[in-house]
Order: C-alpha cells, then sequence, then structure tokens
C-alpha cells in the first residue's frame, strides 16, 4: 500500500530541498520528488489537524461538566505532558492547571460513541490551527495511529515513534477507504486529536 520508505528512495521537498516531512513546507500542498532508483513525483495529501472545538473546550470550564455526559470535571496542576486537547500543547509538569472530562471524539462524526478521558487547560488556550501540520512538539511522544473508515470501521491500528507520524499519516492516507485518523498516546490510550485530508 502507498509509497515504500525504503532505502533506496528518498524523497525530498522541491521548495527546499530537505528530506520530505522534516523540512518546513512539509505540510503544505507542495509536491515531492523521489530520487534514488526511482524518479517519479507524487503530491503530498494536504491534512487538516482537528483538536477539540473552543466552544467545547469552554463548555467544560464554565460549567464544570462534561459536555453531553454531565459528570463532574477534575481540575489539577498538571502531572504529566497531556497534552491539551484544545491547543495541542504539552502541560508544563508542575506549573499549569489542567482540567480532566469525559469526552467522545466520534462526536458528529459517527453515531456510536466512544467516550474517554482528555484534558484542556483550564484557562483560556489558544485551539491549534488545523493547517499546522502535525505538531512539532508532540512528535517526540510516542503514539497510536488509528485509521478509520466510515461508520467508525478500524482499518489499521500503527505506533509512531521518533516523529515518523506525518510519514505514517501520508502513507495511511494513500488508502481511499480512510476518512480520518485518530491520534492517541501510546503508553495512556488516551485520544489526543484528529486527522483529516484537506
Ligand atoms: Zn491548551
Amino acid at each position: 500500500m502507498g509509497f515504500r520508505y525504503g532505502s533506496y528512495c528518498e524523497f525530498i521537498c522541491i521548495e527546499c530541498g530537505g528530506r520530505l516531512l522534516g523540512c518546513d513546507h512539509s505540510q503544505s500542498n507542495n509536491r515531492i520528488v523521489a530520487r534514488g532508483e526511482s524518479s517519479h513525483t507524487r503530491s503530498m495529501i494536504s491534512i487538516n489537524i482537528v483538536a477539540i472545538p473552543t466552544e467545547l473546550a469552554e463548555a467544560v470550564c464554565t460549567t464544570q461538566k462534561s459536555p453531553r455526559y454531565g459528570h463532574p470535571v477534575y481540575t489539577a496542576i498538571a502531572t504529566g505532558y497531556g497534552p491539551c486537547r484544545h491547543c495541542l500543547k504539552a502541560f508544563r509538569v508542575g506549573e499549569e492547571q489542567l482540567t480532566l472530562f469525559t469526552h467522545d471524539p466520534f462526536e458528529g462524526i459517527e453515531s456510536l460513541p466512544l467516550p474517554g478521558p482528555v484534558f484542556v487547560h483550564t484557562n483560556k488556550c489558544e485551539r491549534y490551527p488545523e493547517d499546522a501540520g502535525y505538531p512539532q512538539e508532540l512528535l517526540r511522544y510516542p503514539s497510536v495511529l488509528d485509521a478509520y473508515a466510515k461508520g467508525r470501521r478500524l482499518l489499521s491500528e500503527t505506533v509512531a515513534t521518533e516523529g515518523s507520524q506525518p510519514e505514517i499519516i501520508q502513507r495511511l492516507f494513500e488508502n481511499p477507504e480512510v476518512q480520518y485518523v485518530h491520534v492517541r498516546d501510546k503508553s495512556a490510550g488516551c485520544y489526543d486529536f484528529r486527522v483529516e485530508r484537506r
């Protein structure tokens, strides 16, 4: 399925010559070229990074209840990196205040929910821009990439480490059946954010 990222073939950005997914243009709608034994050209698939909506984050902190479920939220000083599901930044452990609540990552997309615990900053933060590519700050954290087809049908589950997430996401979206990818934390298993085709 899709590209083979074997040693014979290296993908480079035609704007800056940087390695694919390692350059600043990796998330824009640039064409890339493959050098090595093959000389074909392919388009990168443009993606959106979808953090939870601002209205949801604000409702959580205002009402102190989990929207839809009504469970009381839990607020504390961060003891782990999170991340915040709204700004997609890692928490400053021991400094920042976080709020834990119950969230269904399929809400608005699929009819069958799958709620789980997620965190946001207790104080207002800026939602992560959808067109900013995979959050650089989160590349270092091992994650699980769940590729879903329509109807919440799980097609594959891939563990990504050492910054391989953008490369794997490109490969997953080469399958036209894949509608969206859920990014989850590898150790905690919690939902972080969704990735869609732009
Ligand atoms: Zn935040």
